[in-house]
């Protein structure tokens, strides 16, 4: 039962589309480097494609009919997208959901020190990376600072050409017997990815004699260039929220150009090509949803993650603006409903190939990747989707045309992972892995290939007008 590669099948329009939408997608990841940063362009794109707010809608009583298009946030990192169908929302919904989340070193409350002539940012890394992979790159800074006036500045230092980069310094191999002895876990600690951030030493006064050197510090300079490019004082880093991450935009890969090398694929790749599904859908039956979320690499915690209540709570705001307000009709919606959870699986790599079972991997190139189930040890914490709902979306997919594949993550007891299709799985609906193939997943710059990226648009799209 092997899948056939989706190249093979493209004629002379579908490459240009197809290109089109690789780069489309290249700026896109480019931009977007922070959940806040993927929300700000979803919003955007979203308004330019006639979306309301929700806020703006309920301040207005305004009364949603089938067509209308509505998105909310929370917290300026997680969002929420509907196009109101023509069936009641009791009958459910069909939902896409991806996680804008990725990997990264986030700044400590109090990060900023010198250290031998040196001035330094201390990081506590979020998600899962080998940290060894964050060091001798340039990396950028992205984030806000909040500040006790409720003004809030955004940071983003490191992206443009003529911007400065920093970064985390490695061993040199000429020291490093030591270092290279050690397990690949070890060889760079969490407590030491310090970002290297400055070293020009100045006077900090002048000198009380005559003759005597001056007392002098490279964090003084470095304070005076927060303070005059972004007003930040000191203390504010205590209020902000600034991720480290590489530096310098998505690339196309491969002499063929065939790939796309970026930042946080996971899982922008799926966020991205949801959003633009969603964006295409005018007139559906089933009211459609797009669901972006924050805080998976880290359990789908908090309130702007997958196990908040924001999602049940702007579903029945949403219903309510459509004069149903009962909690029974909400639950429905939701045990109805049907959903993609968008989010990318690990792409075959014939540099390490004992780590999958050939026959259920997922290969680049072949298509929007099925997981029937995550998990690790045993299926541990999968939603494991109902044979039923797998058959429905086969369906789907080839009624569509779309390419797609079936995979696991790795072979059996290899290893694992989870994503936020349990989370949905709880109200009862069916809910099945549906993303992208990705090489070096959660490596600072990943691996993906345009003509998946295509099929996933073709196949969320097909998903969301489905009846
Ligand atoms: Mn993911
Ligand atoms: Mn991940």
């Amino acid at each position: 039962m092997e899948r056939k590669n989706a190249w093979l099948s493209y004629d002379k329009k579908q490459k240009k589309e197809l290109y089109t939408l690789g780069e489309d997608y290249r700026v896109f990841l480019s931009k977007g480097k922070t959940e806040r940063e993927c929300v700000d362009l979803s919003v955007a794109e979203a308004e330019k494609a006639g979306y309301i707010s929700l806020e703006k809608a309920i301040a207005a009583g305004k009364k949603l009919k089938a067509g209308d298009k509505i998105y909310a946030t929370i917290m300026g990192k997680c969002m929420a997208l509907f196009t109101i169908g023509k069936e009641p929302m009791e009958k459910g919904m069909n939902i896409l959901g991806a996680h804008i989340d990725s990997p990264r070193l986030d700044l400590k409350q109090n990060p900023l020190y010198e250290d031998t002539d040196q001035a330094l940012l201390d990081t506590h890394y979020y998600g899962g990376i080998k940290k060894y992979q964050w060091v001798a790159l340039p990396l950028a800074l992205h984030g806000v600072v909040a500040k006790k006036d409720g003004s809030v500045v955004k940071v983003c230092i490191g992206e443009d050409p003529k911007d400065p980069v920093v970064g985390i310094t490695d061993l040199l191999p000429h020291l490093a017997a030591n270092q290279m002895n050690k397990p690949a876990a070890k060889i760079i600690e969490g407590e030491d990815l310090n970002v290297l951030i400055g070293s020009e030493k100045v006077a900090e006064e002048k000198p009380k004699k005559e003759g005597e050197e001056p007392k002098a510090s490279v964090l003084k300079n470095i304070k005076a260039i927060l303070k005059d490019g972004y007003g930040i004082e000191e203390e504010d880093f205590i209020s902000a929220e600034i991720e480290v991450v590489p530096a310098g935009p998505a690339r196309d890969f491969g002499l063929d150009r065939s790939m796309i090398m970026g930042y946080g694929h996971d899982d922008r790749i799926c966020a991205y090509t949801s959003l633009v599904a969603m964006l295409k859908v005018k007139k559906p039956k089933r009211t459609s949803c797009c669901l972006l979320v924050d805080k998976e690499e880290i359990g789908s915690v908090g309130a702007t993650g997958m196990h908040s209540l924001f999602f049940e709570n702007t579903v029945a705001e949403i219903m309510a603006l459509m004069g149903e307000k009962s909690d029974l009709a909400l639950r429905r919606a939701l045990a109805n409903s049907r959903m993609l959870s968008s989010d990318v699986s690990a792409a075959y790599d014939p540099n390490f190939p004992s780590v999958n079972e050939k026959k259920n991997t997922a290969y680049m190139g072949r298509g929007l990747v099925f997981n029937k189930y995550t998990g690790s040890r045993g299926k541990g914490g999968s939603n494991d989707c109902s044979a039923e709902y797998m058959a429905y979306v086969r369906r789907v997919m080839d009624e569509a045309g779309v390419f797609w594949q079936t995979a696991e993550l790795g072979k059996v007891d290899e290893g694992g992972g989870g994503t936020i299709a349990y989370i949905a799985g709880n109200y009862g609906m069916n809910v099945v892995d549906a993303g992208i193939a990705v090489l070096s997943m959660h490596a600072p710059w990943e691996l993906a290939s345009k003509a998946d990226i295509y099929e996933a648009v073709k196949g969320y799209e097909a998903f969301l007008l489905a009846e």
